[in-house]
């Protein structure tokens, strides 16, 4: 679905330029954002400021239209991160290196888990981040 030019601004300002997922920078990254309904359109997700959000290429793709993931400690079907509703910290925070982000709640657990926030190209990428004095972002 398209978003006018001047929303898909409005979310990137709002947004801070990064991922509201995994927290990548555009200017990290060199890509421009997606732009992601948090509720997708089939299930009455809208089109408005409240219900984007951006995501980038990786988060988007492994995000799809699924807004539940399985928390690997309970093997439990638990509702994904929603980045308008919830804070970022409170589900998720960064392991030793600043590579990996670690679940701290069933929640943070199953969106680490769905949308892939560890892969092993975003962890070598994020490491040139962390020497470079890029990463993490400030919350
Ligand atoms: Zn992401």
């Amino acid at each position: 679905m398209s978003v006018p030019k001047k929303l898909r601004q409005l979310v990137s300002e709002r947004d801070k330029h990064r991922c509201a997922y995994c927290l990548t920078t555009e200017q990290n990254c060199g890509l421009r954002m997606h732009i992601d309904h948090i509720i997708p359109t089939f299930a009455g997700g809208k089109t408005n400021l409240d219900n984007l959000c951006l995501a980038c290429f990786s988060c988007n793709v492994y995000k799809g239209a699924k807004q539940t993931g399985i928390d690997p400690y309970t093997n439990k079907t638990i509702a994904i991160f929603q980045p308008l509703k919830q804070k970022w910290s409170d589900h998720f925070t960064w392991d030793e290196n600043k590579t990996k982000i670690i679940g701290l709640t069933a929640c943070g657990r199953a969106t680490v888990q769905l949308l892939k926030l560890n892969n092993s190209t975003v962890v070598k990428a994020r490491r040139r981040w962390v020497s470079a004095g890029w990463h993490p972002p400030n919350e």
